[in-house]
């Protein structure tokens, strides 16, 4: 019998979604207009801060923040080596010197413990990320930096809609990016937005992200070296659709988190992401289980294509950034160097996981992982 492929997290398209981008494009306005204006408000209230900055990445919002903060050479900024590689690429791109610390080991974010070691006289920032979705210990973090004068760069790209300690996701740092990449709760496309409550960093970005041109009686200033980093009014439209359901959209996926941990629960192999503690709401991004007793990557490997053979798609989620070959030659980086980060790396499953998973598609995953991991 052949069965058709479940796939890792196709993005949700709407009929309204449909309309809301083919509103635009019966305009002639299709950079810099209305819907560029909408989204961000909505994104700003979302993160509960004041200014939104909707850029064409998640990855260039990162770069412009720290641009913004005028982070650059000699200014070493700490981060996760357990992350998607584009926010320490961001601090390559600038300069400034990637210092990584190891993550917690339930939270898999960065221990804010191990930050509070590597501060020296020349670190400048903290760089968060919010793994799959929950958030890294933000008070904490927050806290180290007050006392130690450091800005935060809250990396919350996976974390549309979570929520530590009170406080949103993208509403922690000096500067926060968040990420519309098809694969996210939320999409765009391609796109980012940066949110922050500081006014004149709000201005900065909006500058250069444009040329770093002002409007002026001549026509426009130019002001700054910018990039040309605008997000279309098509992405900007598609994601101020998406983001009117993305209640719905964060409890949708908390469902489906339960569904699988019911079904999961039993099989002492895999070990399940943790619930969200009293203090958090997660917004999931992808649902990743870690394989017990560290088998090791091959044993993984063998696992994905068992898993494909029988048409579920999985990726590895991450392979920690310090592994990276450009990493190890640049830094020195070597296996040993952040050994939990290296050890959830070599365990690390995804499963398929988005808005219309159903239940009879959930079964289908659980079975086959449940066979395969057994006789791994
Ligand atoms: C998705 C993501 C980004 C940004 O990705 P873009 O594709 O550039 O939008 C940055 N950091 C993390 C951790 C991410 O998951």
């Amino acid at each position: 019998m052949s069965r058709s492929e479940i796939p890792l997290g196709p993005p949700e398209i709407t009929a309204a979604d449909i309309e809301a981008v083919t509103r635009v494009l019966a305009t002639t306005r299709l950079s810099r207009g209305p819907a560029e204006a909408r989204f961000e408000r909505r994104v700003a209230t979302v993160a509960g801060v004041r200014h939104a900055i909707a850029v064409n990445s998640g990855t260039t919002g990162l770069q412009l923040a720290l641009t913004a903060l005028d982070i650059g050479p000699g200014d070493e900024v700490i981060t996760t080596p357990y992350s998607f590689v584009a926010s320490a690429n961001a601090l390559l791109h600038v300069g400034a010197t990637p210092v990584f610390v190891d993550i917690d080991p339930r939270s898999l974010n960065i221990d804010p413990a191990a930050v509070e070691d590597a501060v020296t006289p020349r670190t400048r920032a903290i760089l968060p990320v919010h793994i799959y979705g929950r958030c890294a210990a933000m008070p904490a973090l927050r806290s180290i930096a007050d006392r130690a004068g450091l800005t935060i760069v809250e990396d919350a790209c996976e974390a549309i809609g979570s929520c530590i300690g009170g406080r949103r996701a993208g509403g922690w740092g000096d500067v926060a990016v968040l990420s519309f990449y098809p694969n996210k709760q939320i999409t765009t496309g391609e796109g980012g937005v940066i949110t922050t409550d500081r006014e004149g960093i709000a201005r900065r970005l909006d500058l250069l992200r444009n040329q770093g041109r002002v409007p002026s009686a001549d026509g426009f200033d130019q002001v700054a070296l910018g990039y040309s980093a605008r997000l279309p009014e098509m992405s900007c439209a598609l994601g101020a659709s998406q983001i009117e359901r993305l209640d719905e959209v964060i409890e949708r996926r908390a469902a489906i988190v339960d569904a699988y941990r019911e079904r999961l629960e039993g099989i002492e192999e895999v070990l399940l992401p943790a619930p969200a503690g009293d203090n958090e709401t997660i917004s999931w991004f992808v649902y990743v289980v870690l394989l017990r007793q560290g088998p090791g990557g091959a044993d993984r490997d063998r696992l994905m294509q068992q898993l494909a053979a029988d048409g579920i798609e999985t990726a590895r989620y991450f392979l920690p950034i310090h592994l990276q070959p450009l990493y190890r030659e640049r830094f020195g980086y070597r296996r040993g160097s952040f050994p939990i980060a290296e050890s959830v790396g070599e365990r690390a499953l995804a499963l398929p996981f988005f808005n219309r998973l159903t239940l009879a598609q959930m079964d289908r995953v659980c079975e086959s992982l449940r066979t395969h991991v057994r006789s791994l």
